[in-house]
């Protein structure tokens, strides 16, 4: 562990990411390929590979005071050495004292001991374990199983950096460890892999997430067209992607955060527990309106701001699943009965899809009605039985035809278009040309600005957040605020204004007169009480300033409940 300690050290040591790489290299050569594979998980930040279901609930607090026990030191003291380093870790290799254990710990140990603090129930007995395992570190080795514990190494360093020093290490390219890693989700099979010589006898194994493919915008019909000769166009839906493990009655959803979020959907894994394969879905959970009173109708998807009810929960009620139906859009398939899909093209991959959902769809209408019951559904309440459903896709050979489907989605309520290369690679985590989206802006809105803010990041000392209004009458009334948009020399020279024509100075925010009017771009409208407009524009962008605008001339609060309405009479038109 001492070794692996100062490896770390040494890769603080350098901004280089080249020499990073060749530090973890030669510490992974000096070591048995078991020794290799366990720091390959610490180097990575974690006590356990990433998706292990195993975690250590250790709590700060708990870590905190077994460090002040073994320090000696008051609280007081341990609190100033944590304010100087802002990080535990830090602040056992300051405060622990020196002492050379025999034998020396190693990191199979380490491990070892860390498997036992996540089995070990209660507090006391983790503590003891942890004791244990402190007690026989050296102040280095503490800094790092501490850090190791916390989650967060702070030496620079990220799972992509481990795989290319694996690579240099093992004499393999970096496309086959990320490769294997991507498969197996276990950054510590996969440096044994590599040290056997074996990488390409990595199996996909399930129930991690695989990174997702995104798309790069298209401005107008000519361009999405202008790069592949065959498209696939879908609708661009509103809601979450969502990628689904599902292997008979065991399914997880992921995000594309990496979250698992099964449990916000609880009605989803049960209708793709009727798959007849073992496979991995990509696509877009919305929020549904099913149509009512005819069950061969579809429905359709409601915009984003319906689906915000249903995120984030641990639990979800049967009257929330009830008020808020959810669907979810299935667009590809990665992996299907044994076999990785991804180098197939997408044609391929379609077809495979339909296959994968027309015979299953008998049984998930079957499995979804049997669960009516178990969901508190009655099948009047829920007359459509289709949850799970096949993204349709349309194809378009000129801009003409790719216009009228951009027409057509947006009047079913969704958000622009998806245009997609027939004969594109599956490719995971990057974002390419060979998926287009193409949304179009609403509308765009003159506003006046009414109060800034103090921005984050790069933008700390600046004020560049605006809300802004519209007049209701002759009243400013707010109903967003935009973040995005204007170079930093248009920022710098508005703090500057804004500074000088502050009305109230309430810190970090400012009213400002009203005087300055900005042209802003944004998806959609809500109904919201968060500005006293009674609206929220969503994703609002600044699209430039207009000083050639009086404020008297901005848009009124009556624009953006036209705005509003047309959007929703779009919708209501599809159903
Ligand atoms: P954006 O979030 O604007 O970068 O657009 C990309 C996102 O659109 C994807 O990550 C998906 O969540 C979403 N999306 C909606 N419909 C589709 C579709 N048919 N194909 C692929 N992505 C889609």
């Amino acid at each position: 562990m001492q070794r692996l300690a100062e490896t770390c050290e040494a890769i603080a040591g350098t901004t280089k990411k080249l020499e990073k790489i060749a530090i973890v290299a030669d510490y992974f050569i000096s070591r048995t390929a078991e020794e290799a594979a366990i720091s390959a998980v610490f180097l990575s930040g974690r006590p356990f590979p990433m998706y292990q279901e195993t975690t250590l609930q250790v709590g700060g607090s708990l870590l905190w005071q077994v460090v002040q026990e073994f320090s000696e030191k008051s609280e007081e003291q341990l609190a100033d050495s944590y304010r100087k380093h802002g990080d535990l870790g830090a602040v056992a290799g300051e405060v622990l004292p020196h002492h050379q254990s025999s034998p020396a710990l190693s990191v199979s140990e380490a491990e070892k001991t860390f498997g036992e603090i996540a089995a070990a129930r209660g507090p006391a007995k983790k503590a003891a374990l942890l004791r244990g395992l402190l007690a026989r570190a050296t102040p280095l080795e503490a800094k790092y199983l501490v850090k190791i514990m916390t989650g967060d190494l702070r030496i620079g360093l990220k799972e992509s950096l481990v795989e290319e020093a694996i690579a240099k290490a093992y004499g393999a390219t970096v496309t086959e460890v990320q490769r294997a890693n991507m498969l197996l989700g276990n950054i510590r099979e996969t440096v044994l892999l590599a040290a056997a010589g074996k990488l390409v006898e990595a199996k996909m194994r399930l129930f991690h997430p695989i990174g997702f493919m995104l798309a790069s915008p298209a401005e107008s019909a000519e361009e999405a067209l202008s790069y592949f000769a065959s498209a696939a166009v879908e609708d661009k839906y509103d809601g979450i992607r969502a990628q689904a493990h599902c292997s008979g009655d065991e399914v997880r959803i992921f995000s594309r955060t990496r979250d698992d979020i099964t449990e916000s959907f609880p009605e989803l894994p049960d209708v793709l527990s009727g798959l007849d394969k073992d496979a991995i879905l990509d696509g877009e959970i919305v929020a549904w309106s099913y149509s009512e009173g005819n069950p061969n109708e579809p429905g359709r998807a409601l915009p984003f701001s319906a689906l915000q009810q249903r995120l984030g929960r641990k639990k979800v009620s049967q009257e929330l699943m009830r008020q808020v139906p959810v669907a979810y859009l299935v667009f590809d398939v990665l992996y299907a009965g044994g076999e990785l899909l991804l180098d197939h093209g997408l044609r391929e991959r379609s077809a495979i899809l339909n296959g994968l959902l027309k015979t299953a769809r008998k049984y998930m209408k079957a499995r979804s009605k049997e669960s009516q019951g178990q969901l508190g559904f009655t099948s009047e309440e829920d007359p459509s039985t289709a949850q799970v459903i096949r993204a349709p896709v349309f194809e378009a050979h000129s801009s003409d035809e790719l216009e009228q489907l951009f027409t057509a989605a947006q009047e079913r309520g969704n958000e622009g278009l998806m245009i997609k290369d027939l004969n594109s690679r599956y490719t995971p985590g990057r974002r390419g040309k060979s998926w287009l989206k193409m949304k179009r802006e609403l509308a765009t809105l003159d506003v006046v600005v009414t109060a800034v803010e103090y921005g984050h990041g790069k933008r700390i000392g600046v004020l560049s957040d605006y809300t802004f209004a519209v007049w209701d009458r002759d009243r400013l009334v707010n109903v967003g605020k935009a973040y995005s948009g204007l170079t930093d020399a248009e920022i710098a020279e508005m703090t500057q204004w804004f500074l000088e024509h502050t009305l109230a100075d309430q810190g970090f925010r400012r009213e400002v007169e009203p005087k300055i009017v900005l042209e802003v771009a944004f998806n959609n409208v809500m109904k919201s009480d968060r500005h006293n407009g009674g609206y929220a524009l969503r994703f609002p962008r600044i699209v430039r300033l207009r000083p050639d605008k009086p404020p008297k001339e901005a848009d009124t609060i009556e624009r953006v409940l036209e705005i509003y309405e047309s959007q929703n009479r779009a919708r209501r038109k599809s159903q």
